[in-house]
């Protein structure tokens, strides 16, 4: 069998990195064709050696420059490069538009930016169906979702359990939560990520995220969606179906695992890492999530319930509040505060096209920032 063609986009960051771990590990199941970086042409030149492609895009302006002679526009090069597969890790709404060009070539999307589910899911999927392209979720929690989906059938699904670590918060009484540094906030227990998804981690609105995603992404209502906190990160995720029964896929934590399962899609991927080792104590401990402490959790559902542009507006909100806290000129507990007034105003329009959602994605950042200066 020929080997996989693959597309790595956001190749520097650690879905990138762990990709091309994967990759290097499998060179008959995998060629890689092509990458993308932001600035770091430092790993973007050892990867050219490494894997000895000749195509490529660098995202950001500057570091663009040292290739004077080559067009490195990333939507350019996602159309130019032959790819079965395209993985995408670029954070952000850059992301997006990327992923909608993966889509309209037909491909399959192989996607870690939840940005780009959260923020355009109806369009994306409309524009999947009409190319033929295939989205695979590569967030450790969709993606258990979507196998035990496929083993089980979408008909026999009632509800979807996904899990969350609770972040390094969990414990802390209402009280202590209220003189939270950004220190506290930048630990968390299980993987390793950057800034802005170890806040997200820490207040929640990563998981609301993630069940925004998920309600887009298994055409799913909110109130068939439930997370159940679950430290050890051992269950990825959970379905129960229509005759009360739960099944839950588990594995060591390691983004690979999801990575793996969608470079294979739709085979059964052969054995690669080790996988839970059972003559030792094992921890499964669950318990709910504390909704009245970390109320970006509560807006998820209410964003995934409201749909149209709540869920922009949440997404745009929280990425501004996230800026200000790492930034010092805010506290933990407005992420929320600043998020919730953003989402009282009027997103009802629903968005028709890319533009449109760039549009109400502005207007919901101008707002939160209006927010965090009377903070
Ligand atoms: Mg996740």
């Amino acid at each position: 069998m020929e080997p996989k063609k693959v597309i790595v986009l956001g190749a520097s960051g650690s879905i990138g990195q762990s990709t091309i771990d994967i990759i290097r590990s499998f060179p008959g199941h995998f060629s890689l064709t092509g990458v993308s970086v932001h600035k770091n042409t430092r790993v973007l030149e050892a990867l050219k050696t490494e894997f000895s492609f000749t195509r490529f895009a660098v995202t950001e302006p500057a570091a663009a420059e040292q290739y004077p002679h080559e067009n490195r526009n990333l939507i350019d090069f996602i159309r130019n490069t032959p790819a079965d597969i395209v993985i995408n890790g670029i954070a952000g709404a850059a992301g997006l538009e990327a992923s909608l060009a993966v889509i309209e070539k037909g491909l399959c999307l192989g996607l870690a930016n939840k940005e780009s589910i959260v923020m355009a899911g109806c369009l994306l999927q409309k524009e999947a169906e009409k190319h033929g392209a295939e989205i695979i979720p590569i967030d450790s929690e969709h993606s258990a979702v979507f196998q035990l989906i496929r083993a089980h059938g979408q008909a026999h699904i009632a509800k979807i359990i996904l899990t969350a670590s609770g972040g390094p918060f969990r414990t802390w009484s209402t009280a202590a939560l209220k003189n939270v540094t950004l220190e506290d906030a930048l630990k968390h227990p299980t993987w390793n990520m950057g800034a802005k998804i170890t806040i997200d981690s820490a207040s929640l609105a990563n998981k609301a995220l993630e069940v925004i995603e998920a309600a887009q992404l298994f055409s799913l209502p909110p109130d068939r969606i439930q997370v159940a906190v679950h430290p050890s990160s051992i269950v990825h995720s959970m379905v129960q179906l229509t005759g009360g029964e739960v099944y839950a896929q588990l594995s060591p934590p390691d983004m690979r695992n999801p990575i793996f399962s969608a470079l294979t899609y739709p085979a059964e991927p052969p054995r690669y890492l080790e996988p839970l080792d059972f003559s030792r104590p094992l921890d499964l401990h669950f318990e709910p999530p504390r909704m009245d402490d970390f109320p970006l959790l509560g807006l998820g559902f209410l964003a995934a319930e409201k749909k149209a542009g709540y869920p922009i507006a949440f997404n745009a909100a929280n990425e501004e509040a996230v800026a200000a806290f790492l930034n010092r000129r805010i506290q933990f507990l407005q992420l929320a505060d600043i998020t919730a007034a953003v989402m009282q105003h009027d997103w009802t329009a629903a968005p028709a096209d890319f533009s449109q959602i760039m549009q109400i994605d502005v207007q919901a950042r101008r707002l939160a920032q209006r927010y965090i200066q009377k903070e």
